[in-house]
Protein backbone atom coordinates (compact mmCIF):
# COMPACT_ATOMS: atom_id res chain seq x y z
CA UNK A 1 0.00 0.00 0.00
CA UNK A 2 2.86 2.26 0.76
CA UNK A 3 4.64 1.75 -2.74
CA UNK A 4 1.27 3.57 -4.28
CA UNK A 5 1.43 7.25 -4.49
CA UNK A 6 0.01 9.37 -2.64
CA UNK A 7 -3.20 11.85 -4.50
CA UNK A 8 -4.65 14.43 -3.63
CA UNK A 9 -8.27 13.51 -2.57
CA UNK A 10 -10.03 16.40 -4.28
CA UNK A 11 -8.36 16.83 -7.99
CA UNK A 12 -5.95 13.22 -7.35
CA UNK A 13 -2.88 15.17 -8.57
CA UNK A 14 -0.34 12.41 -7.48
CA UNK A 15 2.02 14.25 -5.04
CA UNK A 16 5.51 13.65 -4.52
CA UNK A 17 5.57 12.37 -1.27
CA UNK A 18 3.12 11.21 1.45
CA UNK A 19 2.69 14.08 3.38
CA UNK A 20 2.59 13.92 7.36
CA UNK A 21 0.73 16.34 8.81
CA UNK A 22 -1.92 18.93 6.94
CA UNK A 23 -0.49 20.51 3.76
CA UNK A 24 -2.27 22.10 0.55
CA UNK A 25 -2.29 20.21 -2.56
CA UNK A 26 0.47 21.91 -5.11
CA UNK A 27 -2.23 21.40 -8.19
CA UNK A 28 -5.45 22.94 -6.57
CA UNK A 29 -4.37 24.58 -3.65
CA UNK A 30 -6.76 22.87 -1.21
CA UNK A 31 -5.92 22.14 2.45
CA UNK A 32 -5.62 18.22 2.40
CA UNK A 33 -5.59 16.33 6.10
CA UNK A 34 -3.80 13.23 7.07
CA UNK A 35 -6.39 11.26 9.33
CA UNK A 36 -6.57 7.55 10.86
CA UNK A 37 -9.96 6.80 11.10
CA UNK A 38 -10.91 4.58 14.27
CA UNK A 39 -11.80 1.68 12.67
CA UNK A 40 -8.88 0.69 10.95
CA UNK A 41 -6.58 3.39 12.52
CA UNK A 42 -4.28 3.76 9.03
CA UNK A 43 -3.40 7.19 8.12
CA UNK A 44 -4.72 8.38 4.97
CA UNK A 45 -5.17 11.67 2.50
CA UNK A 46 -8.72 13.31 2.79
CA UNK A 47 -10.85 15.85 2.25
CA UNK A 48 -11.48 18.61 4.99
CA UNK A 49 -15.17 17.42 4.97
CA UNK A 50 -13.86 13.55 5.65
CA UNK A 51 -11.81 14.84 8.24
CA UNK A 52 -14.52 16.38 10.18
CA UNK A 53 -16.44 12.93 9.66
CA UNK A 54 -13.65 10.91 10.75
CA UNK A 55 -13.43 13.79 14.06
CA UNK A 56 -17.01 12.68 14.73
CA UNK A 57 -16.29 9.18 14.36
CA UNK A 58 -13.48 9.34 17.20
CA UNK A 59 -15.62 11.52 19.11
CA UNK A 60 -17.84 8.79 19.27
CA UNK A 61 -15.39 6.30 19.89
CA UNK A 62 -14.40 8.15 22.58
CA UNK A 63 -17.49 8.54 24.09
CA UNK A 64 -17.97 4.59 23.87
CA UNK A 65 -15.18 3.94 25.86
CA UNK A 66 -16.04 6.28 28.11
CA UNK A 67 -19.33 4.91 28.47
CA UNK A 68 -17.96 0.98 28.55
CA UNK A 69 -15.71 1.81 31.50
CA UNK A 70 -18.09 3.45 33.46
CA UNK A 71 -20.52 0.91 33.43
CA UNK A 72 -18.09 -1.38 33.97
CA UNK A 73 -17.05 0.91 37.09
CA UNK A 74 -20.47 2.08 38.16
CA UNK A 75 -23.12 -0.69 36.56
CA UNK A 76 -24.22 2.57 34.06
CA UNK A 77 -23.38 4.32 31.05
CA UNK A 78 -22.10 8.00 31.62
CA UNK A 79 -25.13 10.20 32.36
CA UNK A 80 -26.48 12.35 29.84
CA UNK A 81 -29.44 13.97 31.46
CA UNK A 82 -30.73 14.42 34.95
CA UNK A 83 -32.15 11.52 35.76
CA UNK A 84 -29.56 9.60 34.98
CA UNK A 85 -27.52 11.74 36.50
CA UNK A 86 -29.53 10.62 39.94
CA UNK A 87 -29.71 7.01 38.97
CA UNK A 88 -26.17 6.74 39.31
CA UNK A 89 -25.42 9.19 42.46
CA UNK A 90 -27.68 6.47 44.30
CA UNK A 91 -26.07 3.91 43.01
CA UNK A 92 -22.83 5.00 44.28
CA UNK A 93 -24.08 6.21 47.43
CA UNK A 94 -25.68 2.24 47.90
CA UNK A 95 -22.55 0.89 46.86
CA UNK A 96 -20.63 3.37 49.34
CA UNK A 97 -23.05 2.07 51.94
CA UNK A 98 -22.34 -1.22 51.62
CA UNK A 99 -18.60 -0.87 51.86
CA UNK A 100 -18.94 0.69 55.04
CA UNK A 101 -21.65 -1.83 56.33
CA UNK A 102 -18.37 -4.56 55.83
CA UNK A 103 -16.76 -2.45 58.91
CA UNK A 104 -19.34 -0.71 60.44
CA UNK A 105 -22.98 -0.23 62.02
CA UNK A 106 -23.02 3.66 61.30
CA UNK A 107 -22.23 5.75 58.64
CA UNK A 108 -22.16 9.90 58.51
CA UNK A 109 -23.18 12.14 56.09
CA UNK A 110 -20.84 14.61 55.12
CA UNK A 111 -21.01 17.77 53.22
CA UNK A 112 -17.58 18.58 52.45
CA UNK A 113 -15.90 22.11 52.93
CA UNK A 114 -17.97 23.47 50.28
CA UNK A 115 -21.24 21.98 50.64
CA UNK A 116 -24.23 24.03 49.52
CA UNK A 117 -26.73 24.44 52.56
CA UNK A 118 -29.43 21.77 51.80
CA UNK A 119 -26.32 18.85 52.06
CA UNK A 120 -25.05 20.96 55.10
CA UNK A 121 -28.86 20.23 56.99
CA UNK A 122 -28.25 16.68 56.09
CA UNK A 123 -25.30 15.73 57.65
CA UNK A 124 -25.18 13.66 60.56
CA UNK A 125 -24.95 9.83 61.68
CA UNK A 126 -27.33 7.62 60.39
CA UNK A 127 -27.51 3.51 61.14
CA UNK A 128 -26.78 2.07 57.52
CA UNK A 129 -29.44 -0.22 57.91
CA UNK A 130 -32.20 2.46 58.01
CA UNK A 131 -29.70 4.80 55.34
CA UNK A 132 -30.23 1.83 52.94
CA UNK A 133 -34.18 2.10 53.06
CA UNK A 134 -34.62 6.02 52.89
CA UNK A 135 -31.53 6.66 50.94
CA UNK A 136 -30.62 10.04 51.68
CA UNK A 137 -28.57 10.53 49.49
CA UNK A 138 -27.99 11.87 46.87
CA UNK A 139 -30.00 15.41 48.24
CA UNK A 140 -32.56 15.56 45.71
CA UNK A 141 -32.48 19.40 46.88
CA UNK A 142 -28.66 19.82 46.82
CA UNK A 143 -27.99 23.32 45.05
CA UNK A 144 -25.53 22.07 42.99
CA UNK A 145 -28.04 20.19 40.86
CA UNK A 146 -29.28 23.75 39.88
CA UNK A 147 -26.15 24.80 38.30
CA UNK A 148 -26.29 21.95 35.56
CA UNK A 149 -26.99 18.19 35.39
CA UNK A 150 -23.12 17.05 35.48
CA UNK A 151 -22.58 18.11 38.83
CA UNK A 152 -22.63 15.98 42.00
CA UNK A 153 -24.46 16.26 44.96
CA UNK A 154 -22.06 17.94 47.71
CA UNK A 155 -22.82 15.37 50.18
CA UNK A 156 -21.19 11.52 50.22
CA UNK A 157 -21.19 9.14 53.55
CA UNK A 158 -18.29 8.29 55.36
CA UNK A 159 -17.50 6.51 58.66
CA UNK A 160 -18.63 8.07 61.74
CA UNK A 161 -15.77 11.20 63.07
CA UNK A 162 -15.79 9.71 66.10
CA UNK A 163 -15.45 5.91 65.62
CA UNK A 164 -13.68 6.34 62.73
CA UNK A 165 -9.59 4.61 62.79
CA UNK A 166 -8.01 7.01 61.43
CA UNK A 167 -5.01 7.09 62.91
CA UNK A 168 -4.04 10.93 63.42
ZN1 LIG B 1 -5.47 18.79 -5.46
ZN1 LIG C 1 -25.47 20.04 47.90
Amino acid sequence: MSDLLPTCPYCCTALPKMPTRKSRCPACGLAIYVKAAPEDRIKRLVTEAEATAIEQRWQAAYAAQRDEQHIQTFGVPVPRTGAQQRALGRQIARRDLLKLQSVSRYAEISGGRDACPSCRRLEGVWEIEQALSVMPLPNETCERYQQGFQMHCCAFWGLPKAASDDPR
